[in-house]
């Protein structure tokens, strides 16, 4: 923005700090500085502060996130001829919907682009999981991209460091700033790197509870509400689905065993939770694309699973291949018989981090086969002394330290849970 006169940084994060709406230009001016490296890191950390207290109106979010989009490419998805439509999920634990979504939804005929990211912290991220295939590559050009939407139908793999590069030194800020829990700022960084993407349509999967980046449902609804508008206004026809992540969707954490799980969903043998999840977001995505068809029925048929093997091949995965199996186990038993009634999404998912899954920095490597397979869920009848998890590391001595991640993760009582619904809400435009 070398050509608009603007007032000094400190001028306009003192007017943030004090309740002053920023213009457009201004909002325009701060992110291009920021990326090009004209504002420091220090002055940008003040600014995220004060739009973490005062917010940001509608207009200037809508700003923000324009600017954050024109900091990098805009794909242009216009060769693919179906309809296309992605899903984004704000992250939980076990969450493996995108491994089945992608495939099932392109066998009803839409094109799915979705560009996933890497765990941090207690979530896993897609690619890590996909990266547990021997083989398979999760970087591949625009062109590469385009040419699966078309021939395959459906693609996963990384954003290039083209989209949304604003975001990228963003977002790594707020992480070390305590900034990261604030709704604009969440739902610009989302939206950026949807509407960059180019797709047409998209369903977010907002996850709410212990598992979730959202534990209050208010807050969770407010983030749907905030990138709904955003993907509107941007011409992504967006719904949101609100989630529930009190506890692991499936029974699978981690990497390899939730590919494993993954496919067993697609042959058609997926546990109910993770089925009523994906199918409620198969309709979404299929309304959006303006298709009539039954996820259900597809998913039961075992009809995506062909997508599946081919997505995975297309990018030099072996879809047959053996998965790696960790070199230790262990399992938590039941401390008594009864009900269980809760399995905390978020213990749960330290847990399986703790044994290697995930990691703690961006740059740290993860352990394709650690996890944590959930042998009981919520709503089951369970005796004392029952295997309940089996933990699963390369490395013996992570066990400890996962053990007391899950030292209240488990509640077993009388009566049997109250049943809550998985699929809590629908935010629309
Ligand atoms: N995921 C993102 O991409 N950005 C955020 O700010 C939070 C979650």
């Amino acid at each position: 923005m070398p050509d608009l006169v603007m007032p000094d940084t400190v001028e306009l994060i003192r007017a943030k700090r004090d309740g002053r709406v920023l213009t457009d230009d201004e909002i325009r001016w701060l992110i291009a500085s920021y990326t090009d490296g004209t504002i420091a890191d220090e002055q940008m950390s003040a600014l995220l502060m004060a739009v973490y207290f005062r917010g940001l109106r509608p207009g200037e979010l809508r700003a923000w996130t324009a600017a954050m989009v024109s900091s990098g490419e805009r794909l242009d998805l216009g060769a693919v001829s179906a309809p296309t439509v992605d899903k984004h999920s704000t992250g939980g634990v076990g969450d493996k919907v995108s491994l089945i979504l992608a495939p099932l939804v392109a066998s009803c005929g839409a094109a799915v682009p979705q560009l996933s990211g890497r765990g941090l912290g207690h979530t896993g991220g897609t690619l890590d999981k996909l990266e547990a295939i021997p083989g398979w590559r999760a970087a591949l050009s625009a062109t590469e991209m385009i040419e699966m939407l078309i021939e395959v139908g459906c693609v996963i793999c990384a954003a290039g460091p083209g989209l949304a590069p604003a975001d990228r030194r963003l977002y790594a800020l707020r992480d070390v700033t305590g900034t990261v829990e604030s709704i604009p700022l969440i739902a610009s960084s989302i939206m950026s790197k949807k509407i960059a993407e180019g797709t047409a349509a998209l369903v977010l999967d907002v996850k709410v509870g212990s598992g979730a980046f959202m534990q209050e449902l208010a807050a969770a609804r407010l983030l749907a509400q905030t990138m709904v508008g955003l993907g509107g206004e941007a011409g992504v026809r967006t719904t949101a689905v609100l989630t529930s992540m009190d506890a692991p969707l499936g029974r699978a954490v981690g990497n390899a065993v939730v590919v494993e799980e993954a496919v067993a969903t697609l042959r058609g043998e997926g546990p109910p939770d993770l089925v009523e999840v994906t199918v409620a977001l198969a309709r979404e995505m299929l309304a959006l694309a303006g298709i009539d068809a039954d996820p259900a029925a597809a998913l039961a048929g075992g009809r995506a699973l062909g997508r599946y093997r081919a997505m995975i091949a297309a990018q030099g995965g072996d879809p047959d291949a053996e998965l790696p199996r960790a070199r230790h186990s262990e399992v938590v038993t039941a401390g008594q018989t009864g009900w269980l009634r809760g399995l905390d999404a978020r213990a749960v998912g330290v847990a399986a981090w703790r044994l290697g899954a995930g990691r703690a920095r961006k740059e740290d490597p993860v352990s394709p086969s650690a996890g944590v397979l959930c042998l009981a869920k919520p709503g089951e009848r369970v005796e004392a002394g029952q295997p309940l998890l089996e933990l699963r590391a390369d490395d013996g001595s992570r066990f400890a330290r996962a053990r007391e991640a899950l030292a209240s993760a488990v509640e077993i009582g009388r009566e049997p849970p109250a049943k809550a619904p998985l699929v809590i809400e629908r935010v629309s435009g």
